[in-house]
């Protein structure tokens, strides 16, 4: 078949562009710097670009074609090398990384083959206007509200938010076509882009149209990993800021402009929209009351946090590198302490791996819960994560040898698994290794030696005498799922002196080993006790109670298990 294609392309009659004639490799070049000038025309909602980029080829094979890739709604106007005006053809190409559901593609013929891990530099310019567009999630039948409320991305007079890949494609991009109708489609192609991207450099400047002396200029805001300069100074004419990213890591550009309001505290800075100054009020005090928490677990802040206000209240939140966009429309504080934790989490400790940085930052929220409303919130709250990951887990069980590694905790690109199913593995690793043990290792962390995936682990390992190999080999190395723990049987023998003595079997039928809780309960009290189930094995352990036993249940919900049912166990009659 492709065969056929080909030849029929090399006809040169019946090709309607390149792009039918070759196979093109959209993933051959990593981005490694943009420079860009971006102007914003809030009244015409259009943005325009100009700027370098450079493109590193690393294929295995010299590349002579490049292709970048912008917003549908975005139009490709001069592309350059050197001094030099090269070939382009443009053509739409539909994929849901873009909240148009398609980009505009341009398919450079580059001046000369770029041999592997060689640069080439390129001159661009684009522009076009930035719209509410949902229809990549109205097309597979998300409801219009909804889809609004996920795809809130536009630029107008008011108001003016716009993230980058995997939403609006502002910048140049290149991959492969994603489809939101195939599971896992975007992120899998999302998370090979942000990977390729993480070293990266991206320097932006963004103008704004000049307003008369007497009029307050509106504030432009943007994530930044390591330098996030805001700048509402030059002329008050002409408002602008400078953006930074060395290097992008995690992050994803974003932009925001709006007359915002100001909450400076020490910890964070709040910028609201003018109807929301109680909430973000609100919002800035709680930060401060959880910072104390997160200190101690993950250091000091190693930059401001910074929350921006959104317009729609049910936008969807989105984190920027330093920035959480959020509509600061709710007073509730403990909603906000909630949300805070997980942002300054992100401003004491930064790792480019995000089992780490992310996993961290949702186990922070699930100790901020823990000690403001006890431990059993903290596991309800986990639970909604694991409802999450409960069905990322179903197609593990079904998948290959190489699909373990694949989907394992330190190379997933699935965000389900490294936010939620983290947030249990770190949660585990605390009540396994201990709280100090734990500390510590979060404070030797240094993410610029994050070379290995078993740097952290090791970290950890090298602060206990116990063995978390297997905990890890299960966890983090292999996708191995959850266990399954059954209480396979009970025996208890009353002693001389009247106490009960009951030897519990616990069964563990999946393919994870873990530290699993279990209460024994008897007239009058119950007991609490911790038993280290490997996968696909059995663990025995010997309690003592006061009174005849009546009940037992493993785990408390801390460990993420495939089946519950079966983790009760009455012990009905007696034996003598
Ligand atoms: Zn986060």
């Amino acid at each position: 078949m492709k065969w056929l294609v080909r030849s029929i392309c090399f006809l040169g009659v019946l090709c309607a562009s390149v792009v039918s004639c070759f196979s093109l490799d959209r993933e051959a070049f990593t981005f490694t710097s943009y420079d860009l000038n971006v102007r914003i025309e809030p009244q015409q909602q259009r943005i325009g670009v100009r700027g370098k980029i450079t493109l590193r080829n690393d294929s295995a094979t010299p590349q002579k074609i490049a292709v970048l890739q912008i917003s549908s709604s975005l139009d490709w106007r001069s592309i350059r090398a050197g001094d030099q005006a090269v070939q382009f053809v443009t053509q739409t190409y539909t994929s849901d990384i873009d909240h148009t559901g398609a980009l505009s593609e341009a398919i450079v013929t580059l001046p000369q083959p770029i041999a592997p891990k060689a640069t080439v530099e390129l001159e661009i310019a684009y522009e076009g206007v930035v719209l509410l567009d949902a229809t990549r999630l109205t097309r597979i039948g998300t409801p219009e509200a909804a889809a609004k409320s996920s795809d809130w991305d536009q630029i107008t007079t008011k108001f003016t938010a716009v993230r980058g890949a995997g939403n609006v494609a502002w910048y140049p991009i290149a991959t492969d076509v994603a489809d939101l109708s195939e599971g896992d489609g975007l992120s899998e192609v999302l998370g090979r882009w942000k990977a390729r991207e993480a070293d990266s450099k991206m320097e932006v400047h963004f103008d704004l149209p000049t307003v008369a002396e007497d009029v307050t200029p509106p504030i432009t805001l943007c994530g930044g990993t390591e330098q996030h300069a805001v700048a509402r100074g030059g002329s008050p004419k002409s408002p602008w800021s400078q953006c930074s990213y060395q290097p992008l890591g995690l992050s994803v550009p974003a932009f925001v402009v709006a007359n915002y309001g100001v909450v400076d505290r020490p910890v964070i800075t709040v910028y609201n929209l003018p109807e929301h100054a109680v909430a973000a009020e609100a919002y800035a005090e709680a930060a401060g009351k959880t910072a104390a928490l997160i200190t101690e677990w993950f250091g000091p802040a190693r930059r401001k946090a910074e929350t921006a206000d959104l317009a729609d209240p049910d936008a969807a939140p989105f984190e920027s590198g330093a920035l959480l966009l959020t509509p600061l429309t709710v007073a509730d504080p403990k909603l906000a302490g909630l949300v805070a934790a997980h942002q300054l989490a992100h401003a004491s400790f930064y790792s480019p791996r995000p089992w780490i940085d992310e996993g961290l930052a949702h186990f922070a929220q699930a100790l901020y819960l823990e000690q403001q409303r006890g431990r059993q919130t903290a596991l309800d709250y986990m639970g909604l994560h694991r409802a999450a990951f409960s069905e990322a887990e179903k197609q593990t069980a079904a998948s290959s040898p190489e699909d373990d590694v694949n989907r394992s905790l330190v190379r997933t690109t699935n965000e389900v698994l490294y936010r939620s199913k983290a947030m249990y593995v770190w949660w585990m690793l605390r009540e396994m290794v201990g709280e100090q043990a734990l500390k510590k290792a979060f404070a030797a962390y240094r993410p610029e030696q994050d070379k290995e995936p078993s740097y952290m682990p090791h970290l950890i390992q090298s602060q206990t005498q116990r063995d978390l190999e297997w905990f890890f080999d299960d966890w983090v190395y292999r996708d191995r799922g959850v266990p399954d723990f059954k209480v396979e049987s009970a025996f208890s023998r009353k002693t001389a002196n009247d106490a009960y003595v009951l030897t519990i079997t616990i069964d563990n039928l999946g393919s994870a080993g873990a530290e699993v809780p279990l209460t024994v309960r008897f007239a009058g009290g119950e007991i609490g006790r911790r038993l280290e189930v490997r996968a696909k094995s059995k663990g025995v352990i010997r309690v003592e109670t006061s009174a005849a036993p009546t009940e037992i249940v493993v785990n408390d919900g801390s460990v993420p298990e495939s089946d519950v049912s079966n983790n009760t166990f009455k012990i009905e009659a007696e034996h003598k």
